[in-house]
């Protein structure tokens, strides 16, 4: 069967003969792969930044953001039958008896590094038109969901942040009330986290480069979440017009404009940090100020990554939630659907947000 794979150390993408994954155990399921989402990960494999083959292996098979359906399982599955849609996990746990994170079930937030994430670090990904995976990885998607649910793992981002954004305002003694939010960044995992904060009662304002018109400020303001442009409005200028936000959702790896919008947020506000920089200039950061800031006012700011069983579950749920609160508007964040074999080609696209490689239109 064909997969897309990286090769290493050359890091050139190809498109490889691989044999025909088989079912190993009886708790495993056999999946057809629909569709692989590429994102900004993708881009840092190929660039060298991150991603690691399977041990003696020199390629990786890509694409960690899947949506498949069930082609055969195994003797001890239950739950899943042939032809259900499935969502995988991403993350597998360490093997140390030492770490409590995985040995609680949680390796997203493993604490030896020595995890394994398909299509990223360590492990095939879902790239390929088949995959065996455990029963315990998949999560079963409504059928309705078919058009939208490759955006899963993604949205699962926001869905992590927000559970963890719950229990930390735990710890004001008042029953706390969603106030304004301010998202940084427009790509996928921002407007993701637009819709999962509004779901929650926010309301959001998205700040971020481009000025408008363009297809980022109109996909955030089809939801109701007003668009402002920082190469138009500075920080200084936002503070005066928002008059500061409980929260702010960082999602764009900017980590000057993380920062700087410090000044934007409330006293007990939260700064939730998503993005893996890339950035390569210094950065400025006034130390003093900031320290100051998260002191004076108890400000937390925290960074999440990966996700959890639950937050899968989560993101399946709020994306029917999303449908039907504003219909059309989840479709609307795929941009394109292109064929296995522009994978590399994708992962250089300019413009629009979602790009997705689809194996039913174009693979069979
Ligand atoms: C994925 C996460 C992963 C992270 C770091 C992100 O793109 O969504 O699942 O943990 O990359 O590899």
């Amino acid at each position: 069967m064909k997969a897309v794979a990286i090769m290493f150390p050359s890091r050139e993408v190809r498109v490889l003969d691989v044999p025909e994954p088989r079912l190993h155990s009886p708790t495993q399921v056999k999946v057809r792969t629909l569709e692989v989402g590429v994102c900004g990960t993708d881009q840092d494999i190929l660039k060298g930044h991150h991603g690691a083959a399977p041990k003696g292996e020199d390629h990786l098979v890509l694409g960690h953001e899947c949506l498949g359906e069930v082609m055969e399982v195994g003797a001890h599955v239950q739950g899943l039958k042939p032809g259900d849609l499935v969502v995988p996990r991403v993350r597998r746990p360490c093997p140390h008896a030492h770490c409590p994170a995985c040995r609680h079930g949680h390796p997203d937030f493993c604490v030896t590094g020595d995890f394994t994430e398909r299509g990223i670090k360590g492990a095939h990904g879902f790239c390929s038109e088949h995959f065996v995976e455990d029963a315990a990885y998949l999560h079963k998607a409504d059928d309705s969901l078919r058009g939208v649910a490759v955006l899963t793992e993604p949205l699962t981002i926001a869905e992590k942040g927000l559970r963890e954004l719950s229990h930390i305002q735990s710890r004001l003694p008042w029953k706390v009330s969603p106030g304004k939010a301010l998202v940084l960044g427009a790509g996928p995992v921002a407007q993701l986290g637009v819709m999962a904060l509004m779901r929650a009662g926010f309301d959001v304002t998205v700040y971020s480069r481009s000025p408008k018109p363009n297809e980022k400020a109109a996909a955030s303001e089809a939801v109701g979440a007003p668009y402002i442009s920082s190469k138009e409005v500075t920080v200084e200028a936002l503070k005066k017009q928002l008059g500061g936000v409980a929260i702010i959702y960082e999602a764009t790896g900017a980590s000057q404009v993380a920062f700087d919008s410090l000044q934007v947020l409330d006293e007990n506000g939260v700064l939730i940090f998503t993005g893996v920089p890339g950035r390569e200039e210094p950065l400025e950061l006034q130390g003093d100020q900031v320290m100051g800031q998260l002191v004076l006012g108890n400000r937390v700011m925290f960074g999440t990554v990966n996700a959890a069983d639950s937050d899968f579950r989560e993101a399946l749920e709020d994306l029917a939630r999303f449908r039907a609160k504003w219909p059309g508007k989840v479709e609307a964040l795929i941009t394109q659907r292109h064929p296995p074999s522009e994978f590399a080609k994708v992962v250089e696209a300019k413009g629009g947000i979602k790009h997705v490689i689809s194996f039913q239109e174009h693979a069979r």
